[in-house]
């Protein structure tokens, strides 16, 4: 009998065109919001040894790092549809925060159920419409914020009491325990944090409290030698925070109790801030400590959950045959050009971490910097990872073949990206094109209409484009080219904004 149900398990899914289940792999995918490469310890950054992340870190340790993981679109729910669709934001209709979702599109846990997968969403979702395709979801209303968070669950909305990363965690652990056993899992697991306004768990209000962390050499900016793009933005360090960003009035509904504990630690820290009236760079030195530390506490709790979800792979016998990747939705300033927030094609905001654990498939400590890779490539990833057939209209590429350390022929050596989100924090809409050393990119709008040229080895920093500048100006002609090239490849309507 136990022979015939296993010889038509394994006729079904080879009819279905996959492998077997018993060989397939779970895929935990663990997404935070805004956690840039820089607070992270194992990308090796100015604030490595102080990024509190040992167990984000040991994903790289027995994985793949990506440092050249790029995103298309660098914002929350325009990347959130890119990692479910594999399609740019013009095809998958979510260009900007206000857009909502049509899930009735082709998605990820629509393509993984139909191979065979159970599939779960638990946390930040962001994408307005209710999540489809799932056989279990568990989603904050919009933003969420950090403490005592609501889960609209399977359609009923459900309130929790305590810190939300780590009830993000708890509810994906208590799914695990419930699961389908019958079946792999795709187990979608994604916290709001590190996304502003940065609200501590208690148990860390007083990490780094007595240290002084670093300031980026651009945190006084002058944007000078680029397009007046910089320079009209609204999301300065020293003038945009607001006392919600700086923790002089807090966004959380709390409890009584809560709110003792939390004003109890950042009521006495303000008034000595408030009386001492500080100006000019020193007030923006103060703003940058307050704000650094607050993103690095909520970073340590989202750390110290990664550890929760490895440690239950470990001891329930799940690790060998779960594949474990970490992301995010994109990167983040941590005060590099006097900003928060993220939007420009800009390095630290357009890399997106990317670490992946597969044990026996992908070597254990290795790092790619040369592939460039993208958001875009996730879903058809999970696909050929699980052996189902990745749709034709996908536009990303599966990483398999990078992750077994084989990149294949023809791997893009260009990456497209396009923000559509004209004037949020300030920030104009633009695309541009970068092959990983050179980036181009477009302002299109009457109020800018320029260009920008960055040559990244020789200014990592981004400070001086080398638009017009004639020593470059077959680099710039050859990327207008390719600019175009790619918008015709991805099927950006035609003279769209150009
Ligand atoms: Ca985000």
């Amino acid at each position: 009998m136990k022979v015939w149900i296993c010889f038509t398990v394994f006729l079904s899914a080879l009819l279905a065109g996959v492998s077997p289940a018993a060989e397939r792999p779970n895929i935990l995918f663990i997404f935070c919001d805004d956690h840039a490469t820089q607070a992270i310890s194992a990308y090796d950054g100015p604030l490595a040894g102080l990024a509190p992340t040992p167990n984000i870190d040991k994903i790289a340790e027995q994985g793949m790092l990506f440092r050249r993981c790029y995103v298309t679109n660098s914002i929350c729910g325009p990347s959130r549809a890119v990692v479910l669709t594999g399609k740019y934001s013009h095809l998958n209709g979510f260009r900007n925060n206000g857009d909502t979702f049509d899930g009735s599109q082709e998605t990820a846990p629509k393509l993984l159920g139909r191979a065979g997968y159970e599939t779960a969403i638990v946390g930040k979702w962001h994408l307005k419409s209710e999540p489809t395709g799932f056989d279990h979801y568990e989603v904050l209303k919009g933003q969420g914020q950090y403490y005592n968070p609501r889960l609209l669950t399977n359609g009923k909305m459900v309130n929790h009491e305590g810190y939300t990363t780590d009830i993000i965690t708890d509810q994906t652990l208590k799914w695990l325990e419930q699961r389908d056993r019958d079946k792999p899992f795709f187990l979608m697991s994604q916290h709001k944090a590190p996304h502003g306004r940065w609200e501590p768990a208690f148990r860390h209000l007083d990490f780094l409290e007595d240290v002084d962390v670093p300031e980026p050499p651009t945190l006084f900016d002058d944007y000078s030698g680029r397009s007046k793009a910089a320079s009209m933005h609204e999301m300065g360090i020293a003038d945009h925070m607001g006392d919600h960003r700086l923790m002089l009035e807090y966004s959380s509904k709390f409890t009584p109790e809560q709110f003792k504990k939390f004003d109890g630690f950042f009521r006495p820290k303000n008034e000595a801030f408030l009386a001492a009236k500080l100006e000019g760079r020193d007030l923006t030195r103060w703003h940058y400590q307050r704000y650094i530390k607050n993103y690095l506490r909520c970073v340590k709790a989202v750390d110290e959950n990664v550890g929760r979800l490895l440690g239950y792979l470990e001891d329930h016998g799940l690790a060998e045959n779960t594949i474990v990747i970490y992301s995010s939705d994109q990167g983040f300033y941590l005060g590099e050009h006097g900003w928060f927030d993220k939007r420009w094609m800009y390095e630290e905001s357009f890399r997106t971490p990317l670490l992946v654990r597969w044990p026996g498939v992908v070597k254990e400590n290795v790092e790619n910097d040369t592939d460039l890779v993208s958001n875009l490539d996730f879903l058809p990833t999970f696909l050929e990872a699980v052996g189902a057939p990745v749709p034709e209209e996908i536009q990303g590429r599966s990483l398999v073949p990078i992750l077994k350390g084989d990149t294949p022929d023809g791997w893009r050596k260009t990456h497209y990206y396009h923000y559509y989100e004209s004037g949020g924090h300030g920030v104009p809409l633009h695309f541009g094109v970068t092959d990983g050393r050179y980036k181009l990119i477009r302002f299109p709008e009457k109020e800018i209409d320029d260009w920008e040229l960055f040559d990244i080895q020789a200014d990592p920093l981004e400070l001086e484009s080398r638009y017009g500048d004639s020593t470059l100006e077959e680099v710039q002609r050859s990327l207008k080219k390719e600019l175009t090239r790619l918008r015709g490849q991805y099927e950006l309507p035609e003279g769209e904004l150009d």
